[in-house]
């Protein structure tokens, strides 16, 4: 079966044929249908993390069951499932205490799954490896979904939806009339303006570098549309009354944003950073300033979610259509056109570009 496969750091991936594992006690083999490009997979071939490889890329992903381990009870097969890239242990300090998406045992990199034909050992990406016509994970990696729900949307709950959605409802708690700053319009950013929408923000400034983003972001649902640069802050404060946003998400994973991002909050607002950065990038804020502004700095890791609650209430969203994710999927690719894909994304063009098979 066919995978898309990065052979080592600079390289740039391409599709091959490898070998799977047999399906083990505890694991489910599931076809997959769809499978989004995120920027934590181009982050594992530019450098900004660095997995082991060879490595097959791919989280965000849908698909079928085709074969379930001897004791697997959890799914049947033939049942639509989405993918979770940090299924949680149940079992861990965290997740016994309510905050299963920061479980000990998850958020791995990379896992060794399978082989190359030439029979070197194979890493998958986050444990799943999704860019690939089929893939062995454990049965609590994958969520049942119901089979009405297009592929591509299922593919989608499983990170960008739920990780900007979770990052609004519940990391930063937006509440009715909050001014809502939103920087970084990818598939996340996009989801976190959708979601600010929904909860009732009074305002949702979307911000990119690129000016092509405006009609998507108001497809989302913004309000205002600001191209990046040095008057953000300012342009942001014309907008919320002269005193900055009452809260700031930001979804690059860079320094210069998480900076913008805390300078447009106002004085005792929230900054929530769901963007994943690189190790030796340097935030600086000054003693001073943490102080007088007031302001709370967190992160969202996955949404602060229980993906086992929220992916069911979320396809139960999009299926009554409460939730829209249509305007999120820009191109429909195969899987040698990922890297063209990551192209696209480098030059902040669209929104998510989905692998069908
Ligand atoms: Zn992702
Ligand atoms: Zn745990």
């Amino acid at each position: 079966m066919k995978a898309l496969v990065v052979r080592a750091a600079g390289l740039a991936p391409s599709v091959e044929e490898i070998r799977l594992p047999e399906v083990g006690a505890g694991q489910i083999r599931v076809r997959i249908r769809a499978a989004g490009v995120c920027h934590s997979d181009l982050s594992m071939v530019n450098g900004t993390l660095n997995p082991p490889y060879p490595l097959v890329l791919g989280h965000e992903a849908a698909g079928e069951v085709v074969e379930i381990g001897p004791d697997v009870t959890r799914v049947p097969v033939g049942a639509h499932v989405a993918l979770n890239w940090s299924p949680p242990c149940r079992t861990c300090w965290f997740c016994e205490n309510g905050e299963p998406w920061l479980c000990a045992t998850a958020n791995i990199a990379a896992l060794e799954n399978g082989s190359t034909l030439d029979g070197a050992p194979l890493q998958v990406a986050l444990g799943l490896g999704a860019f690939a016509e089929e893939v062995v994970v454990p049965a609590h990696a994958v969520i049942e979904v119901p089979s009405s729900l297009a592929w591509e949307s299922a593919a989608l709950l499983g990170c960008a939806v739920l990780t900007g959605t979770g990052a609004v409802r519940n990391t930063a708690g937006v509440r009715s009339g909050d001014s809502v700053l939103v920087i970084g319009l990818g598939g996340v950013g996009l989801s976190v303006v959708a979601a600010a929408r929904a909860a009732g923000a009074s305002s949702v400034i979307a911000v990119d570098v690129s000016a092509a983003k405006k009609a998507l972001a108001e497809a989302a649902g913004a309000t205002d549309f600001i191209v990046s640069g040095d008057t953000l802050s300012k342009d942001v404060r014309v907008l919320t009354g002269g005193r900055g946003a009452d809260h700031s998400f930001e979804c690059v994973g860079r320094s210069g944003t998480i900076r913008a991002a805390w300078r447009a909050t106002r004085r005792g607002g929230q900054v929530t950073v769901v963007g994943m950065g690189r190790g030796d990038d340097m935030v600086q804020l000054s003693a001073l300033e943490i102080f007088s502004s007031a302001r709370t700095l967190r992160a969202s890791v996955y949404g602060s979610s229980d993906p086992d609650l929220e992916v069911p209430q979320l396809a139960q969203d999009v299926l009554t259509g409460a939730l829209k994710l249509d305007h999120l999927v820009t191109d429909r690719i195969t899987l040698a056109e990922v890297p063209v894909a990551f192209e696209r994304m480098t030059r902040g063009e669209g929104a998510r570009s989905v692998v069908t098979f």
